[in-house]
């Protein structure tokens, strides 16, 4: 029986018997009642009412190149025929993931050409925890084995990647986190900059407070450093340009190593294939997921500088990880075919060139101006809007984060996706959105600001 047999009352009654949602209030959700996503194509997801809502959150970060693409599915269809399922432990593999890891180190930032896989982001970020900590050890050093995070980072909901995060509330909830990992301040100039302090200079303090970190613990105590290179689900926090060149210089000095998070920047979001790229450093780990099938199948990657997989190389002795789909052969065909259609169709160049400054300038004349708006900023396409109750002080709408949430339920009802989080509202369309989308968006968002102010006011 399929689900067409059902009323939305029923989906949503049986929904509410017996399935927890993640990052979810479970007495919210049994009263308000789910919202049910049924199907989609290209740029619009469709509910169960069969109303159709632009989805300006590419599902969760992840659906770059769209919804609707029959080569994708044709692709896990081969692939299951042949061979649905085989490990890569003991010495085997299968053909798709041997492949996709060559085809990612070609793609990958410079002295960057290993992979090692997973099926979520999290998990890509345990394999970072962990491998970093081995490299050290391998090094004869396992007593440097601190990392350096940022607060307010997300990456990841496992007890690894909870811990690496810096998202309180998720802490609060972990009973005791993964040891030796410390958080240091996030480089946020709108609300974390001095008065009459420059971008430039406060990117070089965010970035000082990474030395700091490692100076205080010494740095044969200190592994690695790890960021997102623009905080994804901490509200779009995007750095002053002085910031991640003066992070990748401290690392160096101190030999610490330099592990980017991109699990929503990878695969072409800021208008290159990777944030690494666009900011011109060269990471010792890249954490890969979401974008790599553009969500249609689970599949993370962490990309491996040549400097520690070498070292696992050379060293030899067994690295005690992995997962039962690590290089599932499905998530990887569906992943070639789906950078085949990113490359085919020049997405990653269309962001840089034209969708991304045109999403930028959008932002800047059609949103920024309202009332209620404090900030607007994006890279690519990747953006947030801030939300003020006064647009001078940058005082917030109390309780916190409350304004963003009528903002967003309005712009869900005017047919808009979005996400709100904290007081920010973000956007991460698919990589498909061209000019006439992104009028789109903005003329639902715009009208959603408007309904929100008489609400708020
Ligand atoms: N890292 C970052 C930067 C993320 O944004 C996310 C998810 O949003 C993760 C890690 C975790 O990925 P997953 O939800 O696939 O475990």
């Amino acid at each position: 029986m399929t689900y067409q047999n059902y009323s939305l009352k029923q989906l949503q009654q049986i929904d509410a018997a017996h399935h927890l949602h993640p990052f979810t209030d479970h007495k919210e959700l049994r009263e308000i009642g789910s919202r049910i996503i049924t199907r989609a194509d290209g740029p619009f997801i469709y509910d169960s009412e069969g109303t159709e809502i632009l989805d300006g959150m590419a599902g969760l970060w992840c659906v770059n190149v769209g919804y609707g693409r029959n080569e994708l599915a044709d692709a896990a269809y081969r692939q299951m025929k042949e061979l649905p399922y085989y490990n890569s432990f003991f010495k085997c593999s299968t053909p798709t993931p041997v492949l996709l890891s060559r085809r990612l180190a070609e793609i990958a930032p410079k002295g960057v050409s290993q992979v090692f896989y997973g099926s979520s982001g999290s998990e890509a970020n345990d394999t970072a925890l962990r491998l970093v900590r081995h490299y050290w050890a391998l090094m004869g050093k396992p007593e440097k084995n601190r990392i350096i995070s940022r607060k307010n980072a997300y990456h990841g909901s496992t007890v690894a990647g909870t811990s690496l995060g810096g998202m309180d509330a998720m802490h609060k909830q972990l009973g005791g986190a993964v040891p030796n990992i410390v958080h240091v301040m996030m480089p946020y100039a709108y609300e974390l900059a001095l008065p009459g302090e420059s971008d430039h200079d406060f990117g070089l303090r965010a970035a000082k407070a990474v030395e700091d970190a490692i100076v205080e613990a010494g740095q044969e105590n200190v592994a690695a450093f790890i960021g997102e290179p623009i905080m994804g689900a901490g509200g779009v926090k995007i750095p002053p340009a002085s910031y991640w060149p003066e992070v990748q210089r401290i690392c160096r000095k101190y030999d610490v190593l330099l592990m980017l998070d991109e699990v929503i920047t990878g695969y072409g979001r800021t208008g290159e294939w990777f944030a690494a790229d666009y900011y011109g450093i060269q990471p010792d780990t890249i954490t890969t997921a979401k974008a790599l099938t553009s969500g249609y199948q689970p599949l993370s990657a962490l990309l491996v500088g040549e400097r520690v997989a070498a070292t696992l190389v050379e060293k030899g002795g067994e690295f005690y990880h992995g997962y039962t789909y690590s290089g599932h052969p499905v998530a990887c065909a569906v992943a070639l075919a789906n950078l085949d259609i990113i490359a085919r169709e020049g997405l990653v160049e269309r962001v840089k060139t034209d969708t991304g400054p045109y999403f930028a300038k959008a932002l800047q004349e059609r949103i920024a101006g309202h009332d209620l708006v404090g900030e607007v900023r994006s890279v690519g396409l990747m953006g947030a809007i801030e939300i003020v109750k006064d647009k001078a002080t940058k005082e917030r709408f109390l309780p916190a984060g409350s304004a963003a949430v009528t903002v967003r339920d309005h712009a869900i009802a005017n047919n808009m996706m979005l996400r709100a989080t904290g007081d920010t509202m973000i956007l991460s369309p698919p990589l498909i959105w061209t000019r006439d989308t992104i009028d789109m968006a903005c003329e639902r968002i715009a009208k959603a600001l408007d309904l929100a102010k008489n609400d708020l006011r």
